[in-house]
């Protein structure tokens, strides 16, 4: 078991702090994803995950914890949300963070637009 104040603790001490963007962003194990992962009890629980619990609370079974910065690393509370398996999957399509996504398939318009004005934001 663990106490509540000593997970965040343990959270606080393993982040850097990315300036710019204000992400937290952990520096211990990752799981293949880049999803920070730590060891509480006897199983390991996702970084993001816990860093929600230690400042909001549980998250109901079946709910997931997801980010709004699209950084899977961040543990910042202010850049997490608690959506559904059907919304996180949702969001992922939206992103187009998922791998199996068919080649020339054509990207979500909302992608395809935030990346040229990523594109142009770096050529202006
Ligand atoms: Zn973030």
């Amino acid at each position: 078991m663990y106490v509540r104040g000593d997970l965040r603790t343990r959270l606080l001490a393993k982040i850097a702090v990315d300036p710019i963007t204000g992400c937290w962003l952990w520096k211990a194990a990752k799981n293949n994803k880049g999803y920070g992962v730590l060891r509480v009890g006897d199983g390991n629980v996702y970084a993001h995950r816990a860093s929600w619990v230690t400042h909001f609370g549980e998250v109901k079974t079946g709910q997931c914890v997801l980010h709004r910065c699209d950084v899977p690393a961040c543990i910042n509370p202010d850049h997490l949300f608690v959506g559904s398996h059907a919304d996180n999957t949702a969001d992922m399509l939206r992103k187009g963070r998922n791998r199996g996504w068919p080649k020339g398939r054509p990207f979500p318009r909302e992608v395809v637009e935030r990346r040229t004005a990523t594109r142009l934001r770096r050529s202006a």
